[in-house]
């Protein structure tokens, strides 16, 4: 591909939210059953309703209904962060919501016996491995979980509690023990992706613990070298850029990241009823919000500083954030008027990154 030049607008974080389709569990509860959430797609505005009585509006960037698809989905929330990406930008595409509200199914699907159920990861590579060259670009994956403020390699999982290093002069962060695979094309990332989820799956399973719990980020390293005549120029976000003294052109290299994060469920865990490992959970998840939080606030208030010193999250994300990064958060949530006031927090959650 070519280097072109990319508008970057004023928009620090885009914000969606997805409504999950009703299920069996949201019908189940008793006759007085009522939804809490009433979109309205077209004037990108939602009413979540307490009761019969009150409701409230709030505005969202895109308002993804029950009824939206995977590609929609896609192209509303990841697709200008992935442009982004391609032209050499970091960027972050992140799920926040309560378990059960379909972060997994949006961002981590699979769709191995229907493509058009792909979710965010899949379709994020796949134009990804489009708009690369082999053999002139390189486009790499690390997978991960953070469980307890520890990041385990979910491609080799007996690495665990891998450090994370940042570079004091360019403040770009590695993770040098988290094993990094090329990728050639879209079936070997979709085994890969398959081998990473199980891993997931047994690591979870022996600590007696439920994938809810922990944050899954997939990391996509991209470094593509353009040809850009040496007449344009052409402004490149903070990578080093080689002169090919042989010809009038330069050759130019171009480095970026993208990650896609599928966040640990945000509902509250009743810490007073919990013990042991469960209240260390309910602590650290809290911990990694609540600084998530406090930093796409800082993002949306256009604030110099953004605290991401004060958990392992942020600080994996501390170079795909603010700057010339791209954000994009989707936050999911269920129809049921039983869950009102988790749905009410995600949603101040999503409102306060706007
Ligand atoms: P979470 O990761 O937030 O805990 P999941 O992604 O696992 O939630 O979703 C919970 C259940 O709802 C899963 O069975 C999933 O397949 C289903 N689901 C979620 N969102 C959708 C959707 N938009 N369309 C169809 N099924 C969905
Ligand atoms: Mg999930």
């Amino acid at each position: 591909g070519e280097a072109k030049e990319l508008v970057v607008d004023s928009e620090r974080v885009r914000v969606a939210i997805r409504l999950r389709p009703k299920n069996a569990d949201d019908v189940g509860y008793g006759t007085d059953f009522i939804d809490c959430i009433e979109l309205q797609p077209e004037l990108k505005r939602i009413k979540l309703r307490k009761n019969n009585w009150s409701s409230e509006s709030y505005r969202f960037d895109e308002v993804l209904t029950e009824n939206s698809s995977q590609k929609r989905v896609y192209e509303a929330v990841a697709k200008p962060v992935v442009e982004s990406v391609l032209h050499g930008y970091n960027g972050t595409v992140m799920a926040y919501g309560q378990t059960g509200t379909g972060k997994t199914y949006t961002v981590g699907k699979l769709g191995k016996d229907d493509p058009s159920e792909r979710g965010i990861m899949v379709r994020a590579v796949e134009d990804i491995l489009i708009d690369t060259s082999p053999g002139v670009d390189t486009v790499a994956v690390s997978y991960m979980q953070l469980y307890l403020e520890s990041i385990q390699d979910l491609l080799a999982p007996e690495k665990t509690n891998i450090p994370i290093v940042e570079d004091p002069k360019t403040g770009e962060v590695a993770l040098p023990g988290c094993t990094t695979v090329g990728i050639r094309d879209l079936d070997q990332f979709l085994e890969l992706l398959q081998i990473g989820e199980a891993n997931r799956h047994a690591a979870n399973t022996k600590l007696n613990t439920e994938s809810s719990r922990s944050h899954a980020i997939l990391m996509v390293h991209i470094q593509r070298s353009p040809e850009v005549k040496q007449e344009n120029e052409v402004l490149l976000p903070g990578n080093d850029i080689r002169s090919d003294l042989s010809s009038r052109n330069l050759r130019v290299l171009l480095k970026s990241k993208l990650l896609i994060v599928d966040l640990a469920g945000s509902e509250r865990i009743d810490k007073s009823g919990s013990e042991g490992r469960m209240l260390e959970e309910a602590k650290f998840i809290n911990l990694s919000l609540t600084s998530l939080g406090k930093c796409i606030n800082a993002l949306a208030e256009n604030s110099p500083h953004i605290p991401t010193r004060d958990s392992k999250l942020t600080r994996l994300l501390r170079d795909s954030f603010g700057g010339t990064a791209r954000t994009s958060l989707i936050i999911t949530v269920g129809p049921s008027a039983r869950h009102y006031s988790e749905t009410a927090s995600t949603i101040m959650f999503g409102q306060r990154a706007m």
